[in-house]
């Protein structure tokens, strides 16, 4: 019974997502807002030293944006995981001149702009499960075949896709699984229906030492983000190679 309803974790797989941290020498034009960019390689980002009390400042300008999709899976087609910081960070001063065309670049009055003082460059070569389609009947419910383990977690099963609602409606789930086995001796929703794929693929199988993931120290041999050193790229490569495949569609193209 558990073998079944660990396997369909299987059909979710994390994407990569790349989280980017600009400190400039200036105040750029902002909003105190989360913005949508209009940029293929940035989809949000904020001025965090107008939105966020952390970071406030009236003369310096701190970006964070996010920078995605950066791989096939997230339907991109270059593998930035696979890349260097310092090629991240200049594809998105680019990307920057088209967003801030009158501050960053050949368009501002001095012809360069704002300049860069620091950046942080943080890769998250698993995050949020791909949310392509047919997945959501394979995410798992909270309860699960063992007494004492609940499962919470975006992924799990619930309305929203891994996100920050996902996150906050699936703790809110798993801790009424605890409690009503707390006050009824078990959970009142019972296990989540499991596909018959994964029970007839599930019958083969039988339990094995983990691999992969455990092995290694760093953020991401836990699955987390970091500001990648030469360790974690080690790591990385030893327990998800295909994170370090080099794929770019600009070089990969035929030559004209
Ligand atoms: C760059 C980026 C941008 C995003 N932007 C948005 C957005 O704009 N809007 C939105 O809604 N969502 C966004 N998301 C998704 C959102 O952040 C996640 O869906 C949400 O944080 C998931 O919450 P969670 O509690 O399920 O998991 P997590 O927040 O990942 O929590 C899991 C925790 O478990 C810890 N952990 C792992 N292994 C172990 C272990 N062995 N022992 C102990 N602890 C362990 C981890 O350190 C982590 O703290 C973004 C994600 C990323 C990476």
């Amino acid at each position: 019974g558990s073998m079944r309803f660990f396997h369909q974790i299987q059909e979710l797989e994390g994407i990569p997502v790349i989280n980017i941290h600009l400190w400039f020498d200036r105040k750029l034009q902002n909003v105190d807002h989360l913005c949508f960019s209009r940029s293929p390689l940035l989809s949000v980002y904020a001025d965090m030293s107008t939105t966020c009390k952390e970071y406030y400042d009236e003369e310096k300008s701190m970006l964070e944006l996010v920078f995605a999709p950066c791989s096939p899976i997230a339907g991109g087609k270059t593998n930035w995981i696979a890349k260097s910081n310092q090629e991240i960070v200049d594809a998105t001063m680019l990307e920057l001149e088209r967003l801030f065309p009158l501050e960053i670049g050949p368009g501002s009055p001095d012809g360069v702009g704002a300049k860069l003082l620091k950046h942080a460059v943080v890769k998250t070569p698993r995050s949020v499960y791909a949310a392509i389609p047919g997945r959501n009947k394979y995410r798992p419910s909270q309860a699960t075949p063992i007494s004492n383990f609940t499962l919470a977690g975006d992924w799990t099963s619930q309305k929203f896709l891994g996100s920050m609602e996902g996150a906050v409606l699936a703790g809110k789930l798993a801790a009424e699984v605890v409690t009503d086995k707390a006050v009824y001796g078990a959970s009142t929703k019972g296990l989540k229906k499991i596909m018959p794929d994964v029970i007839q693929e599930a019958k083969t199988l039988s339990a094995k030492e983990p691999v992969g993931a455990i092995d290694g120290e760093s953020a991401v041999a836990y699955g987390a983000g970091a500001v990648m050193t030469e360790t974690e790229e080690k790591e990385l490569a030893a327990i998800d190679p295909e994170q370090m495949v080099k794929l770019d569609a600009y070089s990969a193209a035929p030559a004209r």
